[in-house]
């Protein structure tokens, strides 16, 4: 038996119809840019995701950008976040002006260190960006309370954890505004490439629509310098598509990752994912840890059980961030990590006899 790693064509066949009907109508009313099923989406995404507004963009590396330029960041400032993510989330803060300050993680749960946070704070500190990694919460009581007692915004970065929840409240709902990712593999994703950025504030929506639309609302008034980032047609289309299915897909991820820690977790070696009280996990990825990670993960590949490293060198490690000389002693968490975890098949449609078959080859290993 083969267990993809994700299977974006079992899903689009399950709801093949209503994607099929989606595209079709796009084409038929030439709504290709902007238009009522972009307005639609953003409304609807707004609802989902409990919040009063969403600015539709290209991308989720687009959002965060758009919030740090709406946020008015300026040279010199430090931005917080986490040494444990993907790249968009520092690189974004270098783009939009300011200096990437990198924290390190929690001990179990990937997500950032709140203490961490607090050592990291300089007079020159404007904002943090925890990101809810995996698909579960960063600690937000405690990152908001630091926000709150340095005068800090906070962008979440919720690529990962759509419809996850904080002491019962959604993700993207704590800080100034958060960006989430559309992309195909996300656990809401597009066919193609696809952001948004939420917020309850008014003005700060406005500015980003602005910055995200050539600096306008009205076409040919350029109040500001703006960007191109827009959502097409064709994709809020699809999104809007997806959207009703958003949160049994999510309970189908969690069912799979119960199924998971049962069978994983009494082996030998295997640290299955923790989950931290009163911080619910959607599980866009699951991901393990082992201290002979390379060769577990070659035992399942060669065994026809695809996986993935998410990510195998922590940000301050990487080459794009040498500048800044980091060593692994400053995040004793993330550089474990790195070396040790490893992302098992996980998908709203993952079978019982693919989830036993990649439990029982990680326990022959
Ligand atoms: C996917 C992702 C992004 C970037 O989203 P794109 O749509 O690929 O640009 C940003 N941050 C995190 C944590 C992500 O997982």
């Amino acid at each position: 038996m083969t267990v993809p790693f994700a299977d974006l064509q079992l899903q689009y066949q399950n709801i093949k119809g209503e994607i099929d009907a989606a595209i079709a109508a796009v084409i038929r009313d030439n709504a290709f840019i902007r238009g009522s099923y972009v307005d639609d989406f953003e409304q609807e995404f707004a609802a989902a995701s409990e919040t009063a507004h969403c600015v539709s963009c290209a991308n989720g590396t687009d959002a965060l950008y758009l919030a740090m330029r709406a946020l008015k960041v300026q040279p010199g400032d430090e931005v917080i976040t986490t040494a444990h993510s993907w790249i968009s989330t520092a690189a974004m803060i270098t783009h939009a002006g300011a200096n990437v300050v990198f924290c390190d993680t929690e001990a179990g749960t990937f997500t950032i260190d709140p203490a961490a946070i607090e050592a990291a704070i300089t007079p020159r500190t404007v904002g943090i960006i925890p990101v809810h990694l995996y698909g579960q919460p960063a600690d937000m009581d405690a990152i908001m309370a630091i926000a709150n007692k340095h005068k800090l915004w906070v962008i979440e970065d919720c690529a990962q954890a759509h419809l996850a929840r904080y002491k019962g409240k959604m993700v993207g709902t704590f800080g100034e505004a958060a960006t989430y990712s559309f992309y195909p593999g996300k656990n809401l994703g597009a066919m193609g490439d696809a952001g948004a950025v939420v917020t309850n504030d008014a003005a700060l929506a406005e500015h980003m629509t602005m910055l995200a639309r050539h600096g306008g609302l009205v076409k040919h008034q350029h109040r500001i310098e703006g960007i191109n980032s827009r959502l097409d047609g064709m994709q809020a289309a699809i999104l809007s598509a997806k959207l009703p299915h958003l949160a049994a897909w999510t309970e189908a991820r969690q069912q799979a990752a119960r199924v998971y820690d049962a069978g994983l977790n009494q082996i030998e070696d295997v640290v299955v994912p923790e989950v931290a009280p009163e911080r619910s996990h959607v599980y866009h990825l699951y991901t393990i840890r082992h201290p002979r990670r390379d060769a577990l993960a070659a035992h399942l590949n060669a065994n026809g059980v695809q996986t993935a490293i998410n990510y195998p060198t922590a940000l301050p490690f990487l080459a794009a961030y040498a500048r800044l000389g980091h060593r692994p002693e400053q995040f004793p968490n993330a550089h474990r990590d790195q070396g040790q975890i490893l992302s098992l098949p996980m998908f709203a449609e993952i079978s019982r006899p693919q989830q036993d078959e990649v439990i029982d080859l990680v326990r022959k290993f």
